[in-house]
């Protein structure tokens, strides 16, 4: 009981981050599901210390809103995932990702956004940023490119490693190096190692931000987002999450955590699928291009074997040129074991196809189709695959 954490192997700590508090002097295995607004104090005494601390920035079981015991264990078990002080729960990912925009920016300031995040993003800008006086402009994930564009009022370099459907990799430290230099922020989505294959904090971001509805809950049930960051910047982000009644329900919470206790056995499987089938596929007479970080021929792989400990199971097929929609449509359809629907990370295979001008990043003239790989046999996959690319061949 007493061993030493930080000696041991991430995969080892993942099984022990965030147990049970004891009950009656025992423990169940994983901390219970406590659902309460109200949080009774013993008497007036104990309910003004515990205020006290609360309004020193101490987390305090006080309130249902301020998190419950099963919030608390789950947000210990992000920041030593994510090798961070304090690690914040919100309802979606995209709710985190708002909340550090809505925090770290103010009217006046310039926030310098990397070409390929998730879509959504870009939603924020328009809808939110822009119309609040924070002006936005995009880089191609290249540091010679942020730094053409870096500004005296950029406070923010916002990115994702590596960006949705095209996986381009950014280099983390020299982005932060940049950044710092103008005292600005490095904010990066990680949600694509969800913590486990990739750690930007320890490259010098300052924020990490997680869809927790991808991998992490592993099992297309639950929707929630992480921030993590360190010393003030966590604490002000933790401020303005009370001041804005940001918070999770303890079910969603107690899922989360279970989905964590697994995660470094499926990332693995997830990838070792992804890499089988997008060699499989590479090379298929109606396929120009198979992208895929773990790829030899993908343009960022260096990258991702210096900062990466593995791959997860997305692929994105750039389908030849002279496919159309409706015959691209038409080979996902015919798909057996391939859910057709957004988001990923769970334990089935996704496929989704997109118009190649949709694509922010995109370099193909071909339409894109996403696939997720799931813990099926990739051997019944591919052969899923090899019906579906018949049918349209
Ligand atoms: C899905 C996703 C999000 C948003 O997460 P939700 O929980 O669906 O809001 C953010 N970033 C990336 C990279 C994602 O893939």
């Amino acid at each position: 009981m007493t061993a030493d954490r930080s000696r041991q192997s991430e995969r080892t700590r993942l099984i022990h981050l965030g147990r049970s508090a004891p009950i009656e002097g025992v423990r169940p295995v994983n901390p219970p599901v406590v659902r309460t607004s109200t949080v009774l104090a013993p008497d007036i005494a104990t309910m003004r210390a515990n205020k006290a601390r609360r309004d020193d920035g101490s987390r305090v079981f006080s309130y249902g809103a301020r998190g419950t015991p099963t919030a608390h264990a789950l947000e210990d078990a992000w920041a030593a995932l994510e090798g961070g002080e304090r690690a914040l729960l919100f309802p979606t990912g995209l709710a985190a990702i708002a909340h550090v925009m809505i925090t770290c920016l103010a009217p006046g300031d310039h926030v310098l956004i990397q070409n390929t995040v998730y879509p959504q993003v870009h939603n924020i800008r328009s809808a939110y940023l822009e119309r609040r006086g924070i002006a936005t402009s995009y880089f191609d994930g290249t540091v010679q490119d942020a730094a053409a564009k870096i500004t005296p009022a950029t406070r923010m370099i916002y990115g994702e490693n590596p960006g949705s459907w095209v996986y381009d990799l950014i280099d983390v430290a020299a982005l932060a190096t940049l950044a710092h230099d103008h005292g600005a922020l490095l904010v990066v989505d990680n949600t694509w190692a969800s913590g486990l294959l990739h750690k930007p904090l320890a490259h010098g971001a300052d924020i990490s931000v997680i869809a927790g509805t991808k991998y992490v809950v592993g099992h297309s049930d639950v929707m929630i987002g992480a921030v993590v960051a360190n010393g003030d910047l966590g604490r002000d982000l933790w401020r303005m999450q009370v001041v804005m009644g940001q918070t999770v329900s303890p079910d969603d919470a107690y899922l989360t955590l279970r989905g964590l206790r697994t995660i470094a056995a499926r990332l693995p499987m997830h990838a070792a699928g992804a890499l089988r089938i997008a060699r499989h596929l590479e090379g298929h007479p109606l396929i120009a291009a198979v992208l895929h970080p773990a790829l030899e021929s993908h343009p960022r792989h260096e990258l991702w074997r210096r900062d990466f400990t593995g791959a997860n199971g997305l692929l994105t097929l750039a389908m030849r040129a002279d496919l159309d929609m409706a015959t691209v449509d038409r080979f996902v359809d015919t798909l057996g074991l391939f859910g057709i629907g957004s988001s990923w990370g769970g334990f089935e295979s996704l496929a989704l196809p997109q118009a190649p001008d949709t694509v922010r990043g995109w370099t193909h003239p071909g339409i894109a189709v996403r696939l997720h790989i799931g813990l099926e046999d990739p051997a019944d996959l591919e052969a899923d695959l090899s019906r579906g690319l018949a049918a349209i061949g």
